[in-house]
């Protein structure tokens, strides 16, 4: 009473498919992963479709459970089918999550149908394994409904995102969702032909001939993948996980394929991507055109050895038929660290880089530095600015006392803001200003603000006992550092006092001068703090040498501390406390943080938990009445 007819053929076209499409290179991309797992889902449908039904004819002969299970494993796959058409036109489409107004309306519909399905055990609601074998339950329709839901939404989407696909595949899109209408449309009229599966068939063909087929991403002979293929792969790749571009271009070679002439010149194109596929099978290999390759990767991928191995096999000549093939490369690379933030941007950079890479040191564009020369030079230029207007500011930053939680002190920190107004933070524009000369200018700037806030303000009604100040290496250098700072205090009438200098860990080595000026600014009344403690690797002796009073641990080595925690950070605190220092834990995020630190000797406490870093306005209206932060 069942006819096969249809099912064994179809089974055994999807299974070829199937096979043929594991076999042949394939571009990884979610689209092919999907159309993958449908092509393995079709084969397993079929099967289980064919066996149920076999089963059913021969009720008798069955346990009720195992003729449940069978039958309960055929419509999970029947609704899971529905999803996963469903699928392909989400990755044809490009969507990605955030397209989604609700996860729920992606896979829930499904999820509910398949609780349903299971659930026909105790409810009978889809199906149930009665006195004659499988019976249909009230709720049968529910597989209909399911799949009409993942169509329905299917081709809204091809609508609503048609501007994504080019005619062609906005008709093979709307073709296969067809296809699979009427497919369930006749099954309902024609329940007991096994006839869906060949309509499953027919919309695969399509999916496969618009979307899938490989030729559409591979290069002439099938080596490596194509331009298109790359622009799909970056797609898929940039803004969604970290990646490494390493691209190539074959030096002069619209004149050397002149003088080789184009076959052997394709030959020779042909030779340079096997042997990249072989030599890097971790990357995905794309020859984009005339000349130029790229590698795309995981950003931690060795580019600089890959280069050299590249390098290494062009000192040796490509034979081709008859001929031997002279080529050189030269190189681009870039990768998700750097500021190129589509796929377009990506592509456009690094053909143009490619193009110019010939010309450059070494044969080598790095696109990831070179935007970050431009950044640099927007540092750079911000910072002139900030110091001929007069733009530069500070923020002040409390220091609490560990016991009681009241605001003793402050770091000062200096502020510029770029052409838009948006603030740089001091780790990009400080070692700028340290290369070129421009911190002894900024430092002396930031001290002057600082002597202006303790002149300006009560400092006792907000608290304060003194203001850190940060003071860069490349300050100790000048000899007349210490004469300049005292005029400064004289012009506004304040003591040294009020005033601590953070020195970090890292500048405190072994250069005369720099000692020699510590300790004129020591003898001066300035004190000081060894800033970062942790992050370099100063012994301490070193420190016992020069004249801190302070040491401010590093706030990694605090973070370190509470992610695994060993004696090491106690017992180095208390050295510090024995030896008369002390001891400020910095970077200090929540309560916890806050109390353990308190706990294990640190006297002050400065971090994110307590307050930012303020401006001058908001921390004085903060602390006004020397409040509790
Ligand atoms: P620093 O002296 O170690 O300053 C502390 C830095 O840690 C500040 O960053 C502060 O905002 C940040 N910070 C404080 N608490 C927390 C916390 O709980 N969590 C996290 N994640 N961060 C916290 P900022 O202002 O970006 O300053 C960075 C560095 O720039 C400073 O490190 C200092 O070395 C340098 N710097 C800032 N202003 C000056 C200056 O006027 N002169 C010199 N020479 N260097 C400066
Ligand atoms: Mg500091
Ligand atoms: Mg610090």
């Amino acid at each position: 009473m069942w006819n096969y007819n249809f099912a064994i053929p179809g089974f055994m076209v999807v299974a070829v498919l199937f096979l043929y499409f594991i076999k042949t290179p394939r571009l990884n991309i979610r689209l092919n992963r999907s159309f993958l797992e449908l092509l393995a889902l079709e084969v397993l449908t079929v099967a289980v479709d064919y066996t149920a039904t076999r089963a059913d004819e021969h009720y008798e002969a069955f346990a009720p459970s195992w003729l449940f299970f069978l039958n309960a494993a055929y419509f999970a796959l029947y609704l899971a089918r529905a999803f996963w058409y469903f699928r392909i036109s989400w990755d044809v489409l490009h969507l990605k999550k955030e397209n989604t107004p609700n996860v729920l309306l992606y896979w829930g519909v499904f999820a509910l149908s398949e609780l349903i399905v299971i659930s026909s055990f105790f409810t009978g609601a889809v199906f149930r394994i009665g006195e004659t074998g499988y019976q249909r339950g009230p709720l049968y329709a529910v597989i209909y409904l399911c799949w009409i839901y993942y169509l329905v939404v299917s081709v809204a989407l091809l609508r609503i995102y048609s501007d994504r696909l080019n005619r062609y595949e906005l008709v093979g899109g709307m073709a296969y969702n067809a296809i699979l209408l009427v497919g369930n449309v006749v099954r309902y009229l024609m329940p007991k032909y096994l006839i869906m599966n060949t309509f499953c068939l027919l919309a695969i063909l399509v999916i496969y001939l618009t979307f899938a087929v490989p030729e559409r991403h591979l290069a002439n002979r099938r080596i490596a993948f194509n331009m298109r293929a790359f622009r799909e792969a970056l797609d898929d790749t940039v803004g969604e996980k970290p990646y490494r571009v390493l691209a190539f271009a074959l030096q002069d070679y619209i004149d050397t394929r002149e003088i080789y002439g184009g076959t052997q010149m394709d030959h020779g194109v042909d030779m340079v991507a096997r042997f990249l596929t072989q030599a890097f099978p971790e990357c995905q290999v794309f020859y984009l055109r005339s000349g130029y390759f790229a590698l795309l990767g995981a950003e931690t991928m060795p580019w600089e050895k890959m280069r050299d191995m590249i390098n290494e096999r062009f000192q040796s000549p490509w034979s081709a038929s008859d001929a031997e093939l002279y080529l050189a490369a030269a190189f681009v690379t870039v990768s998700s660290r750097g500021k190129l933030d589509t796929p377009d941007k990506v592509t456009n950079n690094l053909v143009s880089g490619l193009a110019r890479a010939a010309q450059a040191v070494d044969g080598l564009i790095d696109l990831d530095g070179e935007l970050e020369l431009d950044r640099q030079t927007e540092v750079k230029r911000s910072l002139e600015f900030a110091l001929e207007q007069g733009r530069v500011d500070v923020f002040l930053q409390p220091l609490v006392d560990s016991k009681t939680y009241r605001i003793t002190g402050a770091e000062v920190l200096a502020r510029i803001r770029d052409a838009e107004g948006n603030i740089i933070p001091p780790s990009l524009f400080i070692p700028i200003a340290e290369k070129n000369g421009k911190i002894n200018l900024m430092g002396e700037r930031v001290f002057e603000l600082t002597c202006r806030f303790i002149h300006d303000n009560d400092m006792e009604a907000l608290g304060l006992s003194w203001l850190n100040v940060n003071l860069s290496p490349i300050q100790c250098m000048r000899s007349d550092l210490s004469s300049r700072f005292l005029d400064i205090l004289n012009e506004y009438g304040v003591s040294p006092q009020s005033i601590r200098l953070e020195i970090t860990e890292q500048a405190v080595v072994d250069i005369p001068l720099l000692e020699r000026q510590i300790e004129t600014l020591r003898d001066n009344g300035f004190r000081f703090s060894l800033d970062d403690y942790g992050s370099g690797y100063s012994n301490l002796n070193r420190v016992k040498h020069y004249p801190f009073v302070n040491i401010k641990l590093d706030m990694e080595v605090v973070w370190d501390y509470f992610r695994d925690r060993d004696h090491l950070l106690p017992n180095i605190v208390h050295a510090f406390k024995e030896m008369g220092y002390t001891v400020t834990a910095e970077g200090i995020e929540s309560g916890e943080m806050a109390e353990v630190m308190a706990s294990i000797g640190c006297d002050y406490l400065q971090g994110f938990y307590f307050s930012k870093p303020l401006s001058t306005d908001a921390f004085i209206r903060k602390y006004a009445k020397g409040s509790v932060p």
